[in-house]
């Protein structure tokens, strides 16, 4: 198993979700592995919106929340793989203990189950 590659992967894979993050979301200071999901607008626009602006307003903010949420989930995953290649346990399915397909790790790298295991 080359560890050394799926790491190389999943750095490139947690830095190129926390960009994504960090254009919806700030990181929470006193926990830096919870991100907070942040207005759109962002305090630019000082004036005071009509009532279908703030509507439109708060329809974003609830877009760009659940694509935060999708995205910590992600970036949350990948840091767990990274902790199981410190430990020596990357690529063990969680659930048997069975080696995870390498295959399946090519596909994603993230996988902390086996293909039976799997809660997708
Ligand atoms: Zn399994």
């Amino acid at each position: 198993m080359e560890l050394d590659y799926f790491k190389k992967k999943l750095k490139e894979e947690k830095e190129r979700l926390e960009v994504e993050l960090s254009q919806v979301a700030k990181r929470n200071p006193k926990n830096p592995s919870d991100w907070e999901p942040i207005p759109a607008e962002d305090g630019t626009d000082t004036r005071i919106p009509d009532a279908n602006e703030l509507s439109d307003a708060f329809e974003e903010f609830q877009n760009r929340s659940s694509v935060e949420v999708h995205l910590e989930e992600k970036v949350n995953e990948v840091i767990a793989a990274l902790k199981r290649i410190e430990k020596g346990t990357f690529g063990i399915c969680a659930a048997c203990g069975e080696k995870i397909d390498e295959k399946r790790l090519e596909a994603n790298p993230s996988s902390a189950t086996c293909v039976k295991h799997s809660p997708r």
